[in-house]
């Protein structure tokens, strides 16, 4: 590893710094992690392991840029975003890349995280020009009233490192184009694709410096980060993507201090596939919903319901798809599953696993370890007293399950704690929409897969799976505070 700070472009063998106020800079205690690839093992870069005294300047640096940004013109500041897309496009190989050496990101994901990436970039400079508010009509004779929509100040985000550069790019887009500043928090197993790249791009795009803050921090010692964000006055806002636990002990925290929070945690998600679905279809629609970024996406299917008459000759069908998806390198375009994040997560995958089967589960597929791989897995007859039929499992497992009918389906789903996305295959979609009024989720797709997103759409869950709604529009009302404004044009009388 050489260099100290960050200079320039490539990140391979390099130092990763913070970035605060406009430059890189390492951590105030000087230490340092190395940041892994999951699928070679290889150490990528070393990176500033930070702490609570570095979120502490990061913030203080976003809150002294925050005038500044908050005052710009529409017009400079939808050229940020226009510009940072372009960017962006420029260098999508090389971002293709750095997610599959940082996260085990195969080719179709990754053109699935940029391709989004640039449509939020571009829909979030259109962004600059909506409207803040509104007139409001009021019986007080003389009184203009309006309602007007601020940026809060200083958001903090916290990411995960699945869908790494799409996940901190919807948690910091949205909040820097309404004028608010950030400091952004990535996870410890993406710093780079995560991180770094979004100051490099947005700070190339012409963000003044200070408006976006990027501190990084070794692996479990997230705590003090986010404390630090959470005890902070001049922090307004924060967002985060991650699990149910971690995202509830900082709902817990925050509440104390009455702060306010957009999560966005685990699912749990159903597809379910009604008797008169085209098999073969909804075959290809499972696995693709199932598999995709080898299951490390919050949507994706955990458990396949399928109306009985269908049920047989679809386990068959799906089993030997999902048996045959190639499994490997994620440089190889052919791959479909590709690693898992890291040893501890092929551990807890295999560990549910195993567990579902000693309580009598059945596998139709995978339901082996090929380090650093978990293939493609089919479980079926899971009881539902084993682990991995009511948390969220992060990884390429799903439970398959037959059913009388799809009604009894979305009662079965419905007793999960989380509520995120899921999805419905049926011949009669006017069932599919009747099913989806029934189904305690945020997001329902009939005729589709659970894993979908756009840039402007209101993502979100219900129960467990979170609170508020990333989405550009919806943004607004997470990261805006709304102001009751009025004038008088005439004096009042007053009663004494
Ligand atoms: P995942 O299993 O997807 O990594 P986590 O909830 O553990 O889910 O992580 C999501 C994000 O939350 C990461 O950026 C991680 O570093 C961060 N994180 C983990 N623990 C804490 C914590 N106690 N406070 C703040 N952030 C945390």
């Amino acid at each position: 590893m050489t260099g100290a700070g960050r200079a320039g472009n490539g990140w391979r063998g390099e130092r990763l710094g913070h970035f605060i106020g406009g430059d890189w800079v390492a951590a105030g205690s000087g230490r340092t992690y190395l940041d892994h690839s999951p699928w070679s093992g290889a150490a990528l870069c070393e990176v500033a392991a930070g702490d609570a005294e570095d979120a502490r300047r990061a913030i203080e640096a976003a809150h002294a840029a925050f005038g500044g940004w908050a005052g710009e013109s529409p017009r400079r500041r939808q050229q940020v975003f226009l510009r940072a897309a372009d960017i962006l496009e420029g260098r999508r190989a090389e971002v293709l890349d750095a997610l599959a050496d940082e996260t085990g990101c195969g080719r179709h994901f990754g053109d699935v995280q940029v391709d989004f990436t640039l449509r939020l970039l571009r829909q979030a400079a259109h962004l600059a020009y909506r409207p803040v508010g509104e007139l409001l009509p009021s019986d007080v004779e003389g009184t203009q009233a309006m309602a007007v929509r601020r940026p809060v100040g200083v958001v903090a985000a916290i990411a995960p490192w699945n869908a790494s550069l799409t996940l901190s790019g919807r948690a910091i887009v949205g909040p820097l184009a309404l004028g608010n500043t950030v400091v952004l928090k990535p996870s410890e197993e993406a710093p780079y694709t995560g991180g770094a790249i979004w100051a490099e791009i947005l700070h190339e795009a012409g963000l003044p410096a200070g408006t976006l803050n990027v501190v990084t921090h070794a692996p479990g010692e997230a705590g003090d980060i986010g404390d630090a964000m959470l005890a902070n006055p001049l922090v307004k806002r924060i967002n985060f993507t991650g699990s149910t636990p971690t995202g509830r002990r900082l709902a817990e925290k925050a509440g104390r201090r009455l702060k306010r929070l957009v999560l966005q945690l685990s699912g749990q998600n159903p597809l379910i596939v009604a008797g008169d679905a085209e098999v073969g279809y909804a075959v290809d629609a499972a696995a693709y919903g199932a598999f995709v970024h080898q299951g490390q996406v919050c949507m994706c299917a955990r458990r396949v319901y399928v109306e009985r008459p269908l049920a047989e000759e679809f386990a068959e069908r799906f089993a030997a798809k999902v048996a045959a998806l190639p499994t490997g390198d994620p440089h190889d375009p052919e791959t479909v599953v590709g690693p898992v994040i890291n040893e501890w997560a092929l551990a807890l995958l295999d560990r549910r696993v195993n567990e579902a089967v000693e309580r009598g589960a059945r596998v139709l597929a995978g339901g082996t370890p090929r380090p650093p791989c978990y293939p493609a897995t089919v479980l079926t007859d899971v009881p539902d007293e084993a682990e991995i039929a009511h948390g969220e499992t992060f990884g390429p497992v799903v439970i398959l399950e037959a059913v009388d009918s799809a009604e009894e389906a979305v009662a079965r789903a419905n007793r999960s704690d989380l509520g995120l996305a899921a999805s419905i295959i049926t011949g009669d979609s006017r069932r599919g929409l009747r099913l989806a009024a029934k189904l305690d989720v945020g997001i329902v797709h009939v005729n589709d897969q659970p894993v979908n997103d756009e840039p402007h759409m209101p993502f979100g869950g219900v129960k467990d799976s979170g609170w508020g709604r990333f989405g550009l529009g919806f943004a607004a009302e997470e990261f805006c505070e709304l102001q009751w404004v009025t004038v008088r044009d005439q004096d009042r009388a007053f009663p004494f």
